[in-house]
C-alpha cells in the first residue's frame, strides 16, 4: 500500500512538467502579458495569490459567470474573485446604480448619503450596533484590532494557525516576516483544549481574539460551532474582545456564518462581495466599543481617529446599498447557502465514484477542493496535500473550460446557471477519469 502510494505521487509530479508545457502552448497571449508586465510589476502581478507555474492568464473580459482571456479560452468562473465576485461580472442593478451615481460625484471629500444607508443596511443586516467603512478587509482587521487594543489598554492579539485575514496579517505558517507588527498569540484552529490554555495563559494582556468561522484562505475549514463558542465565551471571560473576521464568510444564511454556527462575537469585519467588486471594507459591533470613534460626543475623552480617503468612496457605498438592500436580500442569501451545499454534495459524490485522494471541504456556497484523503479538517492536515496532483488538477479544469483557485477554492455565485454548473462537474469528472487512467 505505501508502496503505490509512493509511486502515484512520483507520477504525478513527472506529469506536472508536461502540463504546465501544455497549458503554456495554449495561452501564447497570457504568457506575452506575462513577461511584458514583469517588467513593471514584480513577479507580473499585484495579488500575490494569483501566481502560479508557469505563469497566470490574462483575462480580457467577464459575463454572467464566465470569464474570457487573453487567447480567447472562455470560462465558466467558479472562482468567483475569492468569493468578492458573488454577483458575476454582468449584475446590471448595481452597474447601473454607479454609473448613476458617478454622473452625479466621483469624489466627494465630503459625506454623502449612500455612506448611512449602507451602514443602516449593514447594522440591520448583521446585527450591528454601528459599523465603519474601510477600502478592504486587512484594513477592516487592522481597524478591528486597534478598536480592541484601545479599549483594553492590553497589546496581545490572538489569531489562529492557518489562519489569515489580510497581506500583513498572514498565518499560514507562524507569523509571516512582513506582518503588522502586533504581539501574536497563535492558538491552533479547531481545538478546544489547546485554545483554552493559551487564552488562560495570556490573559492578562489579551486584547483581541481573531478568528475566522471558517478558514477560507487556509482551505475553507469550516469551525466546529462548539469551538467557535468556547473561542469567544473564554475571550470574554478574561475581558478580551472577540472579533470574527467575516469577510469571506458574511455571504452565509441570514447573517453570516458566525450566526449560523450559534456564537455571538464583539466586533465583525466584512469585506469582498459587499463592495460588489469595488475596493470594499468594513469593521462593526457593540456601541460601546464602537463609539470610541464618535467625535460627535464633546464628553469623550478617548476619540479613536479613523481616516481614510476613499472609505466612503461614492461608487462602493452606492454599489453596497444595491448589493444587500436589492440583489443580496437576506432570502437570497439562505437560498444560495443552499445551492452551495447542494453544489458541494454534488462534488462530493462525484469524487467518490473515482479513486483517487482528492476531497472537499466547504460550507454553503464556498468550497475547496484537497489532492489528499481523507479530507482535512484542521490546518494541520493540510500537510498531507499531494501538491503535484493539486496542480494538475487545477491545470486539467483550466484545459477544460472552468477557473477555480490553483489552491482548489470554489465559490458558487449568483450567476451561475445549472447547467453551468453541470458543465464544470462534468470537466472535473473527465479530468479525474484522465488522471486515473494515466497514473
Ligand atoms: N480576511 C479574510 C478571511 C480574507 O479571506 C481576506 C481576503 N482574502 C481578507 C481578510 C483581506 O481582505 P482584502 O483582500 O480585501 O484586504
Amino acid at each position: 500500500m505505501q508502496k503505490r502510494q509512493t509511486r502515484r505521487m512520483s507520477d504525478w509530479s513527472h506529469r506536472v512538467a508536461r502540463a504546465r508545457q501544455e497549458f503554456a502552448d495554449r495561452n501564447p497571449q497570457s504568457c506575452l502579458a506575462y513577461e511584458a508586465a514583469r517588467q513593471v510589476l514584480p513577479g507580473g502581478h499585484t495579488r500575490t495569490v494569483l501566481r502560479h507555474p508557469p505563469f497566470p492568464l490574462t483575462f480580457v473580459r467577464g459575463e454572467g459567470a464566465t470569464l474570457t482571456d487573453a487567447d480567447g479560452h472562455t470560462y465558466v468562473d467558479l472562482l468567483g474573485d475569492y468569493t468578492a465576485g458573488l454577483l458575476g461580472h454582468s449584475e446590471r442593478r448595481v452597474i447601473d446604480a454607479v454609473t448613476a451615481a458617478l454622473g452625479n460625484n466621483v469624489s466627494v471629500g465630503g459625506i454623502h448619503p449612500a455612506e448611512a444607508d449602507l451602514a443602516r443596511l449593514m447594522c440591520a443586516r448583521f446585527g450591528l450596533d454601528r459599523v465603519r467603512f474601510t477600502n478592504s478587509g486587512t484594513e477592516a482587521n487592522l481597524m478591528a484590532i486597534t478598536t480592541a487594543m484601545q479599549w483594553t489598554g492590553r497589546r496581545r492579539i490572538m489569531v489562529f494557525a492557518g489562519g489569515y485575514h489580510g497581506g500583513v496579517l498572514y498565518f499560514a505558517s507562524g507569523v509571516a516576516p512582513w506582518n503588522a507588527p502586533y504581539e501574536f498569540v497563535i492558538a491552533p484552529y479547531n481545538d478546544i483544549e489547546g485554545t483554552r490554555a493559551l487564552v488562560e495563559q495570556h490573559a492578562d494582556d489579551l486584547a483581541a481574539v481573531l478568528v475566522e468561522p471558517m478558514l477560507g484562505s487556509g482551505g475553507c475549514l469550516p469551525a466546529d460551532a462548539e469551538f467557535l463558542r468556547v473561542v469567544v465565551d473564554t475571550a470574554r471571560a478574561f475581558g478580551a474582545v472577540s472579533i470574527a473576521d467575516e469577510v469571506m464568510t458574511s455571504r452565509h444564511g441570514r447573517r453570516g456564518l458566525v450566526d449560523l454556527l450559534r456564537a455571538t462575537v464583539d466586533i465583525t469585519t466584512f469585506g469582498k462581495y459587499i463592495g460588489g467588486g469595488f475596493s470594499f471594507g468594513a469593521f462593526g459591533g457593540t456601541a460601546d466599543l464602537m463609539d470610541q470613534y464618535d467625535t460627535g460626543d464633546p464628553g469623550r475623552t478617548n476619540v479613536i481617529a479613523h481616516a481614510g480617503t476613499f472609505n466612503n468612496n461614492v461608487a462602493t457605498m452606492t454599489a453596497g446599498t444595491v448589493v444587500l438592500g436589492e440583489v443580496f436580500t437576506a432570502d437570497v442569501a439562505v437560498a444560495h447557502t443552499s445551492r452551495g451545499d447542494e453544489l458541494r454534495a454534488g462534488v462530493a459524490a462525484l469524487l467518490a465514484q473515482h479513486d483517487l485522494p482528492v476531497t472537499v471541504t466547504g460550507f454553503g456556497s464556498m468550497m475547496s477542493l484537497h489532492a489528499q484523503a481523507p479530507a482535512p479538517a484542521r490546518p494541520t492536515d493540510l500537510a498531507a496535500r499531494d501538491h503535484a496532483l493539486q496542480e494538475l488538477i487545477y491545470l486539467g479544469l483550466l484545459q477544460r473550460g472552468v477557473y477555480i483557485a490553483a489552491r482548489g477554492m470554489m465559490n458558487l455565485g449568483l450567476a451561475h446557471t445549472d447547467d453551468q454548473l453541470a458543465a464544470a462537474l462534468d470537466a472535473l469528472d473527465d479530468c479525474l477519469l484522465e488522471l486515473s487512467r494515466s497514473r
